[in-house]
């Protein structure tokens, strides 16, 4: 199977790779993507033999090309690139890059009628009825890899959308779970960016200690799956081994369990549902101990609500809802504004533009996904800017 691993360098990348390179050769690596990693591309793309790699950023296109200058490697720079190399025809794109740069991306390789191993989350968030209708058009998949979209996936597998009542999906709380509201108003990026469960990239697992990231997959589910935003629950399940719950129309549930490693998810949509034994061990029912489940704290985490919103508004809201929570992380990463103040952010600037009629239009394209991502960010920096904010 040739894969083209977008965001090759970061969490998901690094453990597709390790995926690879535990199979019996029948994954091959034909392009990898990365933005600043240039000395993990450069081992990776020899080790893997792409024949491939492509930064975003044209910058350091120079030091790729003369580090693989004794390699048959064609190297590649820029947005445009990535956009290319996502639209090559191979068997199947991993879609994982962070934050709004992996949309385009993964809608140009569904586009192309590639089939899709989804973790950049924010595609669904961002412009889920654009994907699923691209993917409908082409006769294509998009397999989910985020955790708790994997864990319903395989729930929903063999069951009709009917006789679902409700889903559960689970939040680890991040790193925050146990500080008060107060003492969460004081917290700083280096504790943030700790978490208790997950090994993840820094911007994610700052969006763990949010909730926000839990946000954006309830709307992502509600996206895969064709859920209603009621039946989609949170519950903080603090030791992260119960992924996601399928409560059925008759008062049956099922439940999906497994220790928190992405490398489960990866494999079972790499390989489209098929299980392989890649080596994981896994939780014992024995030996887990307690394990425990409440709903999330709103007051704590504003995040939640705010997805509730953004589902019910529907058309671009959620990528005004993402472009703003991306500008407020950035903001917070500097320490321009403290922890609790992003969700003011994500909420004045959803505000503001709601009062923009198109906001809730149905989502056309590409180009207009991407146009409201930069009003939105647009108007969440001139929130922050304002000074309106409760910064205390
Ligand atoms: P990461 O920060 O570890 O890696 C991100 C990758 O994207 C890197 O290869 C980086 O070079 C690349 N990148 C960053 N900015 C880019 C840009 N502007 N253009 C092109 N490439 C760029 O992130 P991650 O934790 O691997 O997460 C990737 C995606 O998967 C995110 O959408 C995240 O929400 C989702 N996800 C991650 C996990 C996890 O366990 N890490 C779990 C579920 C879902
Ligand atoms: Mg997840």
């Amino acid at each position: 199977m040739k894969l083209t691993i977008l965001g090759a360098t970061g969490s998901i990348g690094q453990s597709t790779l390790d995926l690879v390179r535990r199979s019996d050769g029948d994954l091959r690596v034909f392009a990898l993507t990365c933005a600043n990693n240039i000395a993990q591309a450069v081992a990776d793309a020899r080790e893997f033999r792409a024949a491939h790699v492509v930064t975003s950023d044209p910058l350091h296109y120079g030091a790729l090309k003369e580090a693989l200058a004794d390699t048959d490697i064609t190297v590649h720079a820029g947005a445009q690139a990535i956009l290319d190399i996502a639209a090559y025809d191979v068997d199947m794109v991993v879609s994982a890059i962070v934050g709004a740069p992996g949309v385009a991306p993964s809608l140009a390789a569904l586009k192309a009628g590639n089939d899709v191993a989804l973790a950049n989350k924010e595609t669904m968030v961002c412009a889920g009825a654009l994907a699923k209708r691209i993917a409908a058009a082409s006769g294509i998949q998009i397999l989910p890899v985020d955790s708790e979209h994997s864990a319903l996936a395989q729930l929903l597998k063999d069951c009709a959308l009917r006789d679902v009542h409700h889903v559960d999906i689970t939040a680890s709380g991040g790193a925050f779970l146990n500080l008060t509201l107060d003492e969460m108003r004081h917290v700083t990026p280096e504790q943030a960016a700790t978490h208790p469960n997950w090994d993840m990239g820094q911007r994610i697992t700052i969006d763990s200690a949010s909730l926000f990231n839990k946000a954006l997959e309830i709307i992502e589910a509600k996206e895969l799956f064709d859920l209603t935003p009621s039946q989609i629950n949170v519950v903080v399940h603090p030791q992260s081994i119960i992924h996601a719950a399928v409560h059925l129309v008759d008062g049956g549930s099922m439940l999906h369990m497994g220790l928190p490693d992405m490398r489960h998810a990866i494999s079972y949509a790499l390989r489209r549902g098929e299980r392989r034994d890649i080596g994981l061990g896994h939780a014992s029912l024995i030996e887990l101990g307690d394990l425990n489940f409440f709903a999330p704290d709103v007051q704590k985490y504003p995040a939640i609500p705010l997805a509730y919103a953004v589902m019910e508004q529907g058309g671009h809201c959620g990528a005004v809802f993402n472009a703003a929570k991306e500008v407020a992380l950035d903001a917070f990463i500097a320490k321009e504004i403290p922890f609790l103040t992003m969700s003011e952010v994500v909420a004045q600037t959803l505000e503001i533009m709601s009062r923009q009629a198109e906001i809730t239009n149905d989502i056309l394209d590409v180009k207009s996904v991407l146009e409201v991502n930069d009003r939105a960010r647009q108007t969440a920096q001139r929130v922050i800017a304002s000074g309106a904010l409760c910064i205390d």
